[in-house]
């Protein structure tokens, strides 16, 4: 099949594509910060081929008539754990099942982002290695529905750290599939990337400090060193791949930043230095600033416990003033919740708060859309409606950019060419 030239292609694609015309009352361009208005997007089969006001409709095409409606690209949400199980799998949960139950459970999370608006995630860890690819790949084969899902694999984490599983008695062995991104020096690091590039990952996931939902874990301490972090964005660039870091503590997050990561997540604790270096590398921030009421309303239920509570506490303020400083900085800025704190099909719900911290309406939906697609290296297929890039498209009813929680309640959801709500 590799030797088939674009040619040979040409005759494996069904000769009647689809042809489909979406009427756009009112279409977001995140590209260019701007509202298009009467526009016409036309669709053959996944891919979206013209988009304007003077577009002719074939007449063969399947008319949908979004005219009343905001039409916008389907939103990215950069930090997800969808493969991550039932929402009840929580803390030491995750001993309670095996791995084919864990990801079998996780069906009707994708189902869910797909279902609010998000068309593609960013899949940023998972305590089962590898079930994350598995469930990519059976969205990608249409067995199941979820949204596109590009997946870490693994966290590659230090031993005892915030990606590994921890509070267990010290005799007890675990899986391989629990420990697999475990690594403790630069070379370690390099053999775990090797391993997950050999398993098919589509980004490289690290834990550079401390975390709040893992037992012996602070996240005010650094853990991996700068070193070890170097060496994940070096071996990774080899294959391909870019390097997320996961960084509560201000030295977590700069080292992150020097090793040459894509994107900071959480950035929780970031200094004026941070901030400074991460506008200067271009590296981007993806600060998850909606889940605190849920790991608040978790604490109560007895879901989260007690020592992971006392950490979120102290945080979540911090995380809110470091947010409006970033905006404000001018720091490149994507959109990830952590989807999985919060239940699957609410990420929208933190567009709210990204206003209520600084952002205009368009700037927190550029960090859903078109900033999202460039952390992933995929701006050329998504992110904005344009033709040559993949039919993701949503809508709502209203104006988002006056009230940008309409984004909380998607009418219509496209991906692919495939409408899945509507
Ligand atoms: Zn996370």
């Amino acid at each position: 099949m590799l030797m088939l030239t674009a040619a040979c292609w040409a005759f494996l694609v069904p000769a009647a594509a689809q042809i489909t015309a979406v009427r756009a009352g009112k279409l977001i361009d995140p590209d260019s910060g701007s509202v298009l208005t009467g526009q016409t997007i036309l669709i053959r089969a996944d891919k979206i081929e013209a988009v304007g006001s003077g577009v002719t409709i074939p007449p063969n095409a399947k008319i949908i008539d979004l005219s009343k409606m905001t039409v916008l690209p389907g939103l990215i949400d950069c930090h997800t754990h969808v493969a991550s199980g039932a929402q009840d799998a929580r803390d030491l949960d995750v001993f309670r099942k095996t791995a084919a139950q864990y990801v079998l459970e996780s069906v009707p999370n994708a189902r869910a982002m797909l279902e609010s608006g998000f068309t593609t995630v960013r899949d940023v860890g998972t305590m089962r290695a590898l079930v994350d690819v598995a469930l990519r790949d059976a969205i990608n084969r249409g067995d199941i529905i979820g949204p596109r899902m590009f997946v870490a694999g693994a966290y590659v984490t230090i031993t005892g750290g915030a990606g590994a599983a921890t509070g267990l008695a010290p005799d007890i062995t675990l899986p391989w599939d629990m420990h697999y991104g475990e690594a403790n020096s630069p070379w370690e690091v390099r053999q775990v990337v090797r391993k997950l590039a050999h398993d098919g990952v589509d980004h490289v996931k690290v834990l550079s400090s401390g975390a709040v939902l893992a037992h012996g874990s602070y996240p005010k301490s650094q853990e991996f060193t700068l070193e070890e972090l170097q060496a994940a964005v070096d071996e990774a660039s080899h294959f391909g791949l870019r390097v997320e870091a996961h960084a509560h503590s201000a030295e977590g997050i700069k080292n992150a930043i020097r090793a040459g990561v894509a994107s900071v997540e959480h950035a929780t604790m970031i200094d004026d230095e941070g901030i400074a270096l991460a506008k200067q590398r271009g590296t981007y921030l993806d600060m998850d600033i909606a889940n605190d009421e849920c790991i608040q309303e978790q604490g109560r239920t007895g879901e989260v416990p007690k020592d992971m509570l006392e950490k979120e506490t102290q945080l979540a303020q911090i995380t809110f003033d470091n947010f409006r400083k970033a905006v404000a900085a001018g720091a490149k800025m994507s959109f990830g919740t952590d989807a999985s704190v919060c239940p699957f099909g609410t990420s929208g719900k933190q567009f709210g708060f990204m206003v209520k911290y600084g952002m205009t309406p368009m700037q927190a939906i550029q960090a859903a859309t078109s900033n999202a697609a460039d952390l992933l290296g995929h701006s050329t297929e998504f992110g904005s409606i344009k033709p040559g890039k993949y039919a993701d498209i949503i809508a709502v009813t209203g104006d988002p950019l006056a009230d940008i929680r309409l984004l909380e309640d998607v009418k219509f959801v496209m991906k692919d060419g495939r409408i899945y709500k509507q």
